[in-house]
């Protein structure tokens, strides 16, 4: 079960995760867009991190869920900014108002926060984004879980298939954001966003152990 402490703890284990790679991102971002996928990320991270550890442990999940969207969106001058904020707006949607998270209720909040990527950035998978390693990860998540696998091997499944998403981009051209202007240029170049997203992923795995 999980409880907003323990959504504290998994906050804060994804602000520490994404911090360790902030220069790593930017260097992905500064070869096929603006270099600021890092300093994003670690910003709203760092924000949603600050804000959900202060708050009181009886405030329900879909209450903390909403505080890290916010602050997510006010740290970040970046796409990636209303990208997560609504991952995290979703989630706390997904998770009901209850006080206690269940692992099913978790597994939604985590297949939530994939599908609110897709629809606020209107992307598919193919168009490399960080789509490419939410969609398949929420997919693994769910498909697992449907056939009865325990919550840790359901996250196993999820972080492997965004590892291999996000790998997939290199050999894409861009469809939306702002890589989308270089046409063949960003072949052979990881995604950022979706380099991001399977640190975040594998944060939530591990935090699913
Ligand atoms: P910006 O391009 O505004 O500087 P970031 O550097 O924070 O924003 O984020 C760039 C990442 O955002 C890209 O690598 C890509 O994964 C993601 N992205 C851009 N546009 C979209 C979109 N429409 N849908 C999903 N992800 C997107
Ligand atoms: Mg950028
Ligand atoms: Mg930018």
């Amino acid at each position: 079960t999980f409880t907003t402490e323990d959504l504290q703890r998994m906050f804060a284990g994804i602000a520490e995760d994404i911090a360790a790679e902030r220069d790593q991102l930017c260097e992905l971002d500064g070869a096929i867009g603006d270099g600021d996928h890092g300093l994003a990320m670690d910003a709203g991270c760092q924000a949603a991190a600050k804000a959900v550890g202060e708050l009181d442990a009886e405030i329900a999940p879909t209450a903390a869920f909403n505080v890290a969207a916010k602050a997510f969106l006010n740290a970040v001058g970046a796409s990636s900014g209303p990208l997560y904020a609504t991952a995290f707006m979703r989630a706390g949607a997904a998770a009901k108002d209850k006080q206690v998270l269940s692992d099913d209720d978790f597994l939604r909040v985590f297949a939530a926060m994939g599908q609110g990527i897709q629809e606020r950035g209107k992307a598919e998978p193919g168009e490399k984004t960080m789509v490419d390693a939410w969609k398949p990860a929420a997919d693994a998540a769910l498909d697992a879980w449907q056939s009865g696998k325990p919550l840790p091997q359901c996250f196993e499944a999820a972080e492997r298939a965004a590892r291999a998403g996000c790998e997939a981009t290199s050999n894409m051209t861009a469809a939306k954001g702002r890589a989308s202007r270089l046409g063949d240029r960003v072949i052979g170049h990881t995604d950022p966003g979706a380099a991001s997203a399977v640190i975040i992923i594998a944060a939530m795995a591990k935090f699913a152990q």
